[in-house]
């Protein structure tokens, strides 16, 4: 079956050893693309055993963990408990240097939304709205993200089936509308903080993530107008 999507194709491919503040170490091989629909430069971590130079599925491997994962400034870099992406990140690359695959680095912050319209919804939710009402507010969709780039991607690395490593069950349906066939869908951990737990029980209740939370969450310490209490 032929893509429904142009075709993208590997730029470059080149090692980075990677090392955690908690010591976890790891080598990945990270691709850049030419022909990317939205003209954004995505990577591809290509982790384990598809860290080599010339990976590819076509050898009836089982297929690859692949984890697409979207830019979070915020939490990715800076730590921020506003929301669990540092945390699911960490824990993504370590399963997948284990299984062997991919982290799609995707650049779409914010549900899409952009970093600056991402910080402003968080001011909105310090008023009382959840994170999807607050990005409704602010003129856009509760979820901006599309994965047609991962599925190019995906696509110029050779693999057709993939184990994917999500909770979120919009990517596996995008991706099988892309033409990519999801093998099995892992979920992931749940990375629960006192500041994170709202916008976690908001994504198991509106998002329809698989997430099992505890009952009671614990409370936010997040005052309105940000304050901490
Ligand atoms: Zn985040």
């Amino acid at each position: 079956m032929s893509p429904r999507f142009p075709a993208a194709t590997i730029r470059t491919h080149v090692p980075v050893p990677m090392r955690y503040a908690d010591g976890f170490t790891t080598t990945a091989r990270v691709f850049t693309f030419d022909g990317l629909v939205d003209g954004r430069q995505h990577l591809a971590f290509g982790l384990g055993d598809r860290a080599g130079a010339f990976p590819t599925d076509r050898d009836g491997r089982q297929p690859p963990l692949v984890r697409p994962h979207s830019e979070c400034l915020t939490g990715d870099v800076f730590g921020s408990e506003r929301c669990d992406c540092g945390p699911q990140m960490r824990e993504a690359v370590e399963r997948i240097t284990h299984a062997g695959g991919y982290l799609l680095y995707l650049r779409q912050e914010g549900r899409g939304i952009g970093l600056y319209a991402k910080l402003d919804a968080y001011a909105l939710q310090d008023t009382g709205l959840d994170t999807y009402e607050a990005n409704r507010a602010l003129g856009f969709g509760e979820d901006e993200r599309d994965y047609t780039v991962a599925a190019q991607m995906l696509h110029a690395l050779g693999l057709t089936h993939v184990a994917l490593l999500s909770n979120n069950p919009d990517k596996a349906a995008q991706l099988g509308q892309l033409g990519v066939t999801v093998t099995e869908q892992v979920p992931t951990g749940v990375h629960l903080s006192a500041a994170n737990a709202r916008y976690l029980a908001t994504k198991a209740r509106r998002g329809v993530h698989t997430l099992d939370l505890p009952v009671p969450l614990p409370l936010a310490p997040w005052g309105p107008g940000g304050a901490r209490r």
